[in-house]
C-alpha cells in the first residue's frame, strides 16, 4: 500500500497534476503547486461541490469572502485561544513532533500487534477458525487490548482537559521514542497556534498584526446579516464558499493530505434552535450520497462520530474515506449550535439575530456546518482512480479510473497518420467538441502509446480519425476502462460523451 501511495505521488508528479511548491529551489515543506492537469481535476471537484449546493438548493447560496479579516474574529471564533497543537521536541535529534500524533501513532501500532496475532492465528488454523471466539478470549490479545485501551482512556482525557504534563507523561510512560533519534529524551510539551500572522499596514504608522485564516466559515458567519437581508433569506437557508485557508502545520506529511497553504469547500446552514439535530442527520445523509455519487466504491466511505465535541458543538461526525494509508478524514460535518454568531454578536456589539415570520419572533439561529478539503477530495480521488493493468499478451498499462465528470481532458482526437488531410480533420472535429469538452489533440507517436498517455491522465475517451474518416465521415472512439473501440458517425460524438461526462 505504502509503494502504491509512493507511484501515485510520482504519477501526480509526471503528468502535471501535483508538484512540489518551489521545486528548483529544494521546495517549501506541506506546500504544494496543481499543474495542468491537476488544476482541471480540482475546478470540476470544485465544480462538482459548488452546483450541488448552489444550483439544487433554492435555498442556498454562495459567496467569496476576503482571506483577510478583522483579527477580533479570531478571538471571537476562539481560534486564538483554543486553535493550539501540543508540541514536543526531542534534545538529541531536535526534532518537533506533535505529542497527540505521537502517541496516536503509538496506539495504531498496538492496534498492528493485535491484528497481526488474528492473523498468525488464522493462518494456523485455516478454515476452523473463529476470529469472533479468538479476539474475545486469547490471553495475548486480551493483553494487548487491554493495554491498548488503557492508553486510549488516558490519552482521551488529557487531550480534553487539555493537560500538557500529562500528555507528556504519556509519552514517558510507554517509553515512545523519537522516530530519528531512537531516544526518549523528550522537552516539556508546548501549546503552539497553527494560524499565520503577518502585519497589514506599515509599522510606523501603527500596524495592525492580522492572520491568515484557518477557515473558510467565520467569513460566512461575519456577512449572515448582509446575505440574509439582501438575498431576502428564510430560514432555513445555508451559505457556501469555496478559499484557501491556512494552518501551520507541524506535522506535515502524507503529500497534499495536510497542507500549510490549502482549499476548503464550506456551506453553513442557518436553522431554527431545536431543529439542528434533525438538519445534522439529514446533512449527513446528503454528503454521504454526494461522496458515493461519484462511483469510487462505496465500502470506501465511513462514518466516525465523534464523542469528544469541540466546546462549541453539539454533534460532530467525519466522514472518512479509505486512503492508502488508512481510513481518513475528508470531510467534517458539525453542529456548531449559535456559537459563532453569539459570540460575533458579543465580540462587535451589533445584534445578529433573524426575525422569524412564522414565529413571530427573533433568535440567533444554529449552524450545521459541512466542511470538506478540496486537496483531501482530490488524493482520495487520484487515489482510487490510480490503477495498474496487466493486459492480455503481457503488455501493462498505468489508467486513472476517474469519474467521466472529473476527468482533466474529456475526450482526446488523434489523426492515425500525420498526413493526407487526417490532422485538419482531426481538428475540425475538435473545433466542434471544444465549448463543451475540454479536448486535447494529439499526433505525436503510434497510437497505442498515445492511448498509454491518455489512460495515465484518465481521458475517458479517445477519438481516432482514418483514411474511412474521409470518405464516409466516422471515427473509432476507444472507452478508457474497457478499452473498447466502437466505429461512430462523427456526429454522434457530442451525444455519446455528453451522456458519460454529465452527473
Ligand atoms: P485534521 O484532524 O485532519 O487536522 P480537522 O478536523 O482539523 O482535520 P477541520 O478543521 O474540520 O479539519 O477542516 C475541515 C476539512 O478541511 C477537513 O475535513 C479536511 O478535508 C480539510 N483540511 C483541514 N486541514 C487541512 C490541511 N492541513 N490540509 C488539507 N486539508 C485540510
Amino acid at each position: 500500500q505504502e509503494d502504491v501511495f509512493k507511484k501515485l505521488v510520482s504519477h501526480c508528479k509526471e503528468y502535471g497534476f501535483v508538484f512540489p511548491s518551489s521545486e528548483i529551489y529544494d521546495g517549501l515543506a506541506a506546500v504544494y503547486d496543481y499543474g495542468q492537469m491537476g488544476v482541471e481535476l480540482k475546478n470540476n471537484i470544485k465544480k462538482y461541490w459548488w452546483d450541488s449546493m448552489v444550483l439544487l438548493h433554492e435555498n442556498i447560496v454562495g459567496i467569496d469572502s476576503a482571506i483577510f479579516m478583522h483579527p477580533t474574529i479570531w478571538k471571537a471564533s476562539g481560534h486564538v485561544d483554543a486553535f493550539n497543537d501540543p508540541l514536543i521536541d526531542n534534545k538529541d535529534s531536535k526534532k518537533r513532533y506533535r505529542a497527540d500524533v505521537l502517541i496516536e501513532d503509538c496506539i495504531a501500532k498496538m492496534d498492528e500487534k493485535i491484528e497481526k496475532e488474528v492473523e498468525k492465528a488464522a493462518k494456523r488454523f485455516g478454515d476452523s477458525f473463529d476470529e469472533k471466539l479468538f479476539r474475545e478470549t486469547n490471553p495475548r490479545v486480551l493483553e494487548h487490548k487491554a493495554k491498548r485501551d488503557e492508553l486510549h482512556a488516558r490519552y482521551a482525557q488529557a487531550m480534553n482537559d487539555v493537560d500538557l504534563n500529562e500528555l507528556r507523561q504519556i509519552i514517558l510512560d510507554y517509553e515512545i521514542v523519537c522516530p530519528i533519534s531512537g531516544t526518549k529524551n523528550w522537552t516539556d510539551v508546548r501549546q503552539f497556534n497553527l494560524m499565520f500572522s503577518t502585519e497589514m499596514g506599515s509599522t510606523a504608522d501603527g500596524s495592525m498584526k492580522v492572520y491568515l485564516r484557518p477557515e473558510t466559515a467565520q467569513g460566512i458567519f461575519v456577512n449572515f446579516l448582509n446575505v440574509q437581508k439582501t438575498g431576502r433569506m428564510r430560514i432555513p437557508f445555508g451559505i457556501a464558499q469555496i478559499g484557501k485557508a491556512f494552518r501551520n502545520e507541524i506535522v506535515a506529511r502524507q503529500f497534499i493530505f495536510r497542507m500549510r497553504e490549502f482549499e476548503q469547500m464550506e456551506m453553513q446552514f442557518f436553522v431554527r434552535p431545536g431543529e439542528e439535530l434533525k438538519w445534522f442527520a439529514k446533512w449527513k445523509e446528503t454528503r454521504l450520497k454526494w461522496h458515493k455519487a461519484l462511483g469510487l466504491g462505496d465500502q470506501k466511505y465511513r462514518f466516525h462520530d465523534h464523542e469528544k465535541l469541540a466546546h462549541y458543538a453539539n454533534a460532530a461526525t467525519d466522514i472518512e474515506f479509505e486512503m492508502p494509508f488508512g481510513f481518513k478524514e475528508v470531510e467534517g460535518i458539525h453542529s456548531r449550535t449559535n456559537f459563532d454568531l453569539g459570540n460575533h454578536e458579543k465580540f462587535s456589539g451589533k445584534k445578529i439575530q433573524y426575525f422569524d415570520p412564522e414565529l413571530g419572533e427573533s433568535y440567533t439561529p444554529y449552524v450545521i456546518e459541512t466542511s470538506i478539503g478540496v486537496d483531501r477530495m482530490f488524493l482520495s480521488i487520484m487515489a482510487a482512480a490510480y490503477c495498474e493493468e496487466t493486459l492480455e499478451g503481457g503488455d501493462s498499462r498505468v489508467v486513472l479510473r476517474l469519474p467521466a465528470a472529473l476527468a482533466p481532458v474529456k475526450v482526446a482526437v488523434m489523426p492515425l497518420v500525420r498526413k493526407d488531410g487526417l490532422p485538419e480533420k482531426a481538428r475540425e472535429i475538435i473545433d466542434n467538441l471544444r465549448f463543451d469538452f475540454k479536448c486535447q489533440y494529439d499526433e505525436k507517436d503510434s497510437i497505442g502509446k498515445r492511448y498509454r498517455r491518455q489512460d495515465a491522465i484518465g481521458t475517458p475517451f479517445c477519438v481516432t480519425v482514418d483514411h474511412q474518416t474521409l470518405e464516409d465521415n466516422t471515427v473509432t472512439i476507444r472507452f478508457r476502462d474497457s478499452m473498447e473501440q466502437q466505429r461512430v458517425a462523427i456526429d454522434q460524438l457530442q451525444n455519446i460523451i455528453g451522456e458519460q461526462v454529465s452527473l
